[in-house]
């Protein structure tokens, strides 16, 4: 098993040492906007412990990061009008996995619009702010 690699830019991200766009958090989980959104409001939900993905995660802690799915699609269905939400999760490189700290993908669609490919273009700034205002306006209300 290949083991957890701290340096990754969501441990970062964790420890503060990366700025993020952050939509939700609590003792368990993160979750902030992907600064390369597959979709408008593209999200991601992560564990705060230590988990290379869903193969070495503790089932405690990716039952936080379900939890936190689950809450974070509904609200971001409501944030940005959504038809649809897409629920992602890749595991190894094999598995189409980029980052190794386990992360879950919440992108919101619209019927008929396709999902960008991974990593096309970073979003702007101004962009990225507004919609992280919008998910937490629409988490309120859950
Ligand atoms: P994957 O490991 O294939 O699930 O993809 C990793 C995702 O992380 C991609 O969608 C990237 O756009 C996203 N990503 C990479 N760096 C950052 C970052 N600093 N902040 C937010 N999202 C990121």
């Amino acid at each position: 098993m290949t083991v957890y690699d701290s340096n990754n830019i969501f441990a970062k991200i964790l420890r503060g040492e990366f700025p993020c766009y952050k939509v939700y958090e609590d003792g368990h989980v993160l979750a902030f906007l992907d600064i390369m959104p597959r979709s408008p409001g593209h999200t991601l939900v992560i564990p705060k412990a230590p988990a290379r993905n869903i193969l070495d995660v503790n089932l405690d802690d990716y039952l936080h990061v379900a939890r936190a799915t689950h809450r974070i699609a509904a609200a971001a269905k409501k944030a940005f009008d959504a038809d649809g939400i897409t629920v992602q999760q890749f595991n190894e490189a094999a598995g189409g996995q980029v980052v190794f700290h386990l992360h879950v993908h919440v992108m919101p669609r619209k019927d008929g619009i396709a999902l960008l490919p991974p990593a096309s273009r970073k979003e702007d700034a101004k962009v990225l702010e507004d919609n992280t205002a919008k998910l937490i306006a629409a988490l309120k209300g859950t």
